[in-house]
């Protein structure tokens, strides 16, 4: 029998007069890549960003790995990677000093940054652009580079949103490889898309 990584009871979450969750329960088996479908507006950033702890619900519980995360924030941010809709870089950074931005921001220890830096880098298939500015990369390299910095402290769960849009299809399958590979090495994924195809390549 599989264990949950991530268990949602009952959440609900409301903008300003606008309820955006309504009591939504789930449970997601450790190990697993999940896809996280339905049309715009259906409410996908809202959960993704619930179950990351940057938004607070009227109601509901979240955990990770057992853990509350409205209870307990940092610790459940150590343990989740998140990537936003709208992947912040910054374009005057190298490759390398984006990760070791990332990897300073997670408080890993001085002595584990560069290790932690050439790792993801080879993880990303970006181990030879190092000293590239982010500015100067292709959309597909920069959506690696920000999946990089989500993965940098090595958690146990990944939230990607929308990690796909505005990448060619071949850049979409080498994704399809990073997530089975970051699966195969006991990472559990959540993914929120509305490309179907694209899902079905690496969904379990
Ligand atoms: P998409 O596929 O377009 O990214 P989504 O499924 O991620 O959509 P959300 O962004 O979670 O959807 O939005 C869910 C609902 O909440 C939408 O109807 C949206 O209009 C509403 N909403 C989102 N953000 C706000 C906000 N800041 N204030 C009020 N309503 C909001």
């Amino acid at each position: 029998m599989s264990t949950a990584i991530i268990e949602v009871a009952d959440l609900t979450f409301d903008y300003p007069g606008f309820r955006a969750l309504n009591r939504v329960s789930l449970s997601i088996d450790a190990g697993s890549v999940t896809a996280l479908v339905g049309p715009n507006g259906a409410g996908k950033t809202t959960l993704l960003r619930c179950i990351a702890a940057l938004e607070t619900p009227l109601s509901g519980t979240v955990r990770v790995a057992g853990l509350d995360v409205y209870e307990s924030p940092r610790e459940a941010h150590r343990l989740m990677g998140y990537l936003s809709d709208n992947f912040g870089l910054y374009s005057d950074l190298t490759v390398a000093q984006s990760l070791e931005y990332a990897a300073r921001a997670q408080g890993l220890p001085g002595a584990a940054v560069a290790q932690a830096v050439a790792t993801t880098a080879q993880r990303m298939g970006l181990a030879d652009k190092l000293g590239k500015a982010a500015g100067t990369l292709s959309r597909g390299q920069r959506q690696r580079l920000a999946i990089g910095q989500a993965i940098i402290h090595s958690p146990q769960v990944l939230l990607l949103d929308e990690p796909a849009s505005g990448l060619d299809p071949e850049a979409r399958s080498s994704l399809a490889h990073v997530f089975k590979a970051l699966q195969a090495q006991g990472m559990s994924l959540l993914v929120s898309s509305h490309i179907l195809a694209e899902l079905d390549e690496y969904s379990t």
